[in-house]
């Protein structure tokens, strides 16, 4: 499981604090040294780490908790509200187009979950949201993926419009929309394209589908295995293509999981679902809070 080691460091480091019924700032101090080579080990990013700790120290230390000498509860509580608030907050929902259909653009390298996650976005909009989505194979450049999503889409019997690997991807998402007016689809899930390394072809291709189909939402798909790459990753693709949101795949692997907890300060991105599987239910919309408890326990 994700997370584990950094969530028994953790919880080791805040269990020596959580007993006590006065604080002080060495405690603290000593607290945020080990929260810190956690963090560190975990592989959130370095400059992440640094904020994050300077911040805990300063609402910790600082009046609001110090004055009164407060138990070591209110600290852990600290640590929490802050590893919340480090991961985006509140919930980041999918967005709604005010005039359907909306459009949700799904980008990402090659192996990231893409063409999985596309489906699996799909099955949750019909599931919980009564959605009626419209699939798109755009990615024409990896062998078998427009198969592998029509293979998926068949699963789940729902529609895939594609015009397979010879046709340009911009006509084919230009297409795709008229399609969907005429079968009245709210969503159009379009999987793009993905290459091994963020190149100047992609994005100008994927610029190019943003342009023509004016997205609701562009999603990166990256995977959490990939730790600091996943962050880099998607700060390319932010850069070009301003992001609205992430899906973070293979979080029910053992990943350390410092990309799912760099992400959101380093690109200004929320993470929007989290890919728990290899099955087509096994998408989860993202909650900051619960990520925090379940690392924090
Ligand atoms: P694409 O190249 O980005 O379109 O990648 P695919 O959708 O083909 O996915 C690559 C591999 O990752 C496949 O074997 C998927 O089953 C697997 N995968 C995708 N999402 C997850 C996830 O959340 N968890 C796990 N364990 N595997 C995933």
């Amino acid at each position: 499981m994700a997370f584990e080691g950094l969530a028994e460091r953790l919880q080791g480091t805040l269990d020596k604090i959580r007993g006590k019924g006065k604080v002080t700032e060495a405690d603290v101090k000593e607290m945020m040294r080990e929260v810190r080579l956690a963090l560190l080990e975990a592989d959130v990013n370095f400059k992440v780490v640094k904020q994050f700790v300077n911040r805990v120290k300063e609402r910790a230390v600082g009046q609001e908790v110090m004055k009164s000498l407060t138990p070591g509860q209110q600290v852990i509580k600290v640590v929490n509200d802050e590893l919340k608030e480090l991961m985006g907050g509140e919930q980041s929902k999918i967005n709604v187009a005010d005039k359907p259909p909306t459009v949700v653009m799904m980008v990402g390298l090659q192996g990231a979950g893409k063409t999985t996650t596309t489906a699996k976005l799909a099955n949750h909009l019909r599931k919980d949201h009564n959605r009626k989505p419209l699939l798109v194979g755009a990615d024409v450049y990896r062998p078998a993926a427009i198969d592998q999503l029509e293979t998926l889409g068949k699963q789940l019997d729902m529609p895939v419009f594609s015009l397979g690997t010879e046709a340009n991807p911009v006509d084919i998402a230009k297409q795709a929309m008229e399609e969907a007016k005429a079968n009245h689809n709210d969503y159009v899930i379009i999987d793009t394209a993905g290459r091994l390394h963020v190149d100047e072809e992609l994005m100008e291709e994927l610029e190019n589908i943003k342009a023509v189909t004016e997205p609701e939402e562009v999603l990166l798909v990256v995977d959490a295995m990939t730790g600091q790459d996943a962050v880099n990753v998607a700060d390319s693709f932010n850069n070009q293509l301003d992001l609205s949101g992430v899906v973070m795949t293979k979080l029910d692997g053992d990943t350390r999981g410092g990309a799912a907890i760099s992400i959101k300060a380093v690109t200004d991105t929320p993470i929007k679902f989290a890919g728990m599987g290899e099955k087509i239910d096994a998408l989860e919309p993202f909650h900051p809070d619960r990520m925090a408890s379940r690392i924090l326990g």
